[in-house]
């Protein structure tokens, strides 16, 4: 059973909508380039694991979760927790290409790209081990224990793992059904009522990461970025607004709802709360009035009378 699904993290689409936004020769460019990179690995390679344990269907009961995220005073993110009456998996997913040395003593992960170019990582084996110090934390004050058994994942075969950690379990994507499948459930210490309380406990705890604003939390300023209404059909930014429609200056396109996507843009970037003056200023619409109304119709709350009245993205 699984009790929390993956989604895609948010900050995914927010680089994109950063990316499309900061001019060709902004120094953070190539920063964000690189986040929106490993962000999108990461979930990639996770996202291949969720497929592959489709195919995981276990004679025992057994329950998923998958990227749970648990706040203060854990503070942990862990890609595929499986919960058996007798133990916690606690899956940690790598997607790196290349070449990659698990070193310990101190525990280190060197990857060695194609291009030539080697990074230095914080060891997953570190990174696990302070999550099993959490997960035991939680489970004594849920006050219901089980042991952890932590593996390592390496989600694609091009990932060539030339030394292994010598003091965890390193699976292949592939070999995580039969690994899970194996496991001897001859002896539980929770009955299954306390199992799937435990999950309900995990995933009710779930807290996801904030992301945005993202230029607060880039140190962009406003003014660093194309505003503006994109092109669905080219790109080209900025849109003109005539006529109650959007019109392209580059290919000609025209569209009723091309602002949805910058407004959209517009709430990842210094939202969640914003007032519709900013809002047409981005836009390229003078006023307030019909912002206003395109702010209502994506769903936004709005607060405060009609002088200072805010729009703030609930979710
Ligand atoms: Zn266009």
């Amino acid at each position: 059973m699984i009790m929390k699904q993956r989604e895609e993290p948010r900050k995914i689409a927010g680089y994109e909508a950063l990316l499309h936004r900061l001019p060709e020769r902004h120094p953070k460019r190539e920063r964000i380039q690189e986040l929106l990179e490993t962000s999108r690995a990461g979930y990639g390679g996770e996202a291949n694991l969720d497929r592959i344990m489709f195919h995981f269907q276990p004679a025992f009961p057994a329950v998923q979760l998958r990227n749970l995220e648990l706040g203060p005073p854990y503070a942990m993110q862990a890609d595929t927790i499986v919960l058996t009456r007798s133990r916690l998996v606690l899956l940690e997913v790598k997607n790196l290409q290349g070449r990659l040395f698990f070193y310990s003593n101190p525990h280190v992960l060197v990857q060695q790209r194609l291009d030539g170019i080697q990074k230095t990582y914080t060891s997953p084996v570190v990174q696990v081990q302070e999550m099993m110090l959490k997960l035991d934390r939680f489970m004594r004050k849920a006050d219901l224990m089980l042991p952890i058994e932590p593996a390592i994942v390496i989600s694609y075969p091009s990932q060539i793992v030339e030394k292994p950690p010598d003091d965890m379990r390193l699976l292949a994507a592939r070999e995580v059904n039969f690994f899970l499948s194996g496991i001897n459930e001859e002896k539980p210490l929770l009955s299954g009522e306390e199992l799937y309380s435990l999950g309900r406990k995990m995933a009710e705890a779930h807290s996801p990461y904030e992301p945005f604003p993202l230029l607060q939390r880039m140190e962009i300023g406003m003014e660093e970025i194309i505003q503006g209404v994109r092109c669905p059909g080219c790109g080209h930014l900025p849109m003109v607004f005539v006529r109650q429609r959007w019109r392209c200056p580059g290919c000609g396109a025209a569209s009723r709802d091309a602002h949805r996507a910058a407004v959209r843009d517009l709430l990842m970037l210094s939202g969640p709360i914003i007032n519709a003056g900013d809002a047409g200023r981005f836009l390229g619409i003078a006023g307030k009035d019909v912002p206003g109304r395109m702010l209502m119709r994506e769903g936004l709350k709005a607060t405060g009378n009609t002088r200072s009245r805010t729009y703030e993205w609930v979710r």
